[in-house]
């Protein structure tokens, strides 16, 4: 069981937009207000990650928050 930070980072999920298949969990701070913004739902804030299923660099998407 993870256990429960403090702080304004939250992590968050991250899957490729083109397979969904689970890729990333990374943190972001909850507190800087664009972040927030391009977090604010799925689809939100694509990042260029490599996904191992389509063995190339895709767009991944937040896919849930993880507290
Ligand atoms: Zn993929």
């Amino acid at each position: 069981m993870a256990k429960k930070k403090k702080g304004p980072r939250q992590a968050v999920g991250l899957k490729c937009s083109v397979c969904s298949a689970f890729g990333y969990i990374t943190e972001f701070n909850k507190n800087n207000d664009q972040l927030k913004k391009q977090a604010g739902g799925e689809g939100a804030f694509p990042l260029n990650k490599y996904c191992s299923v389509c063995r190339k660099t895709t767009k991944h998407v937040v896919s849930k928050k993880l507290k």
